[in-house]
């Protein structure tokens, strides 16, 4: 009989490894520090997952991180309602906010356009995109897509199913090299590529 009879460890690390980023390595090194940490310490980070998969799901608006059916932004009464900010991830969104540069609602997709993993248009929350424009109220959309090949083919897509509902639509000005996840951009640099955003 092995040390790891029930295959406990072995279970650990192929759930690890389905994690973005998480090569077999990485995932056997965490398994491994789990194994070795006080059962507080573990137990704290099962009851962390636990507690996001259980408070928290999607706005049912924008696509945004929400605690209840509509997000903090979604809710806010204060903020600008003729414009909206896409982005890819909830991390970008967090990005954006945490610069200032931008005071209207957003519209996450919680994705991009990438033929080649099999990610199509019916993947990715553009459907819903459109369907805000048609309550009217809405004057323009930033397209805030990272400058991956991604990226730019989810801004074109959407620049043409928004087209023709008449409304402006941008795309952010980047000083920031391209190929490079938004998410990690400096705040200074997010802030200039929304003010220097363009009409497509
Ligand atoms: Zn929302």
């Amino acid at each position: 009989m092995g040390i790891d009879q029930q295959g406990l460890l072995a279970r650990l690390i192929r759930e690890l490894v389905r994690l973005p980023g998480i090569g077999q390595k990485t995932a056997q090194r965490l398994a491994f520090h789990i194994l070795k940490t006080e059962p507080e310490e573990a137990l704290r980070l099962a009851e962390a997952i636990r507690a996001v998969k259980e408070g928290l799901a999607f706005c049912r608006q924008c696509h945004n991180i929400a605690e209840g059916d509509l997000c903090e932004f979604c809710l806010d009464p204060k903020r600008d309602r003729s414009k909206i900010l896409v982005v890819e991830e909830p991390s970008t969104l967090y990005a954006i906010e945490r610069s200032g540069g931008f005071r209207g609602l957003y519209h996450v997709l919680l994705g991009s356009l990438s033929p080649l993993d099999g990610i199509g248009p019916s993947d990715i929350r553009a459907e819903d995109l459109v369907n805000r424009l048609k309550d009217g109220g809405i004057q323009e959309v930033i397209l805030a897509t990272s400058p991956t090949i991604e990226g730019e083919a989810t801004a074109i897509y959407l620049t043409k199913l928004m087209k023709p509902y008449g409304v402006r639509v941008t795309r952010i000005a980047y000083g920031i090299p391209v190929g490079m996840d938004l998410e990690y951009a400096d705040e200074v640099t997010l802030i200039k590529s929304i003010e220097g955003r363009r009409d497509l």
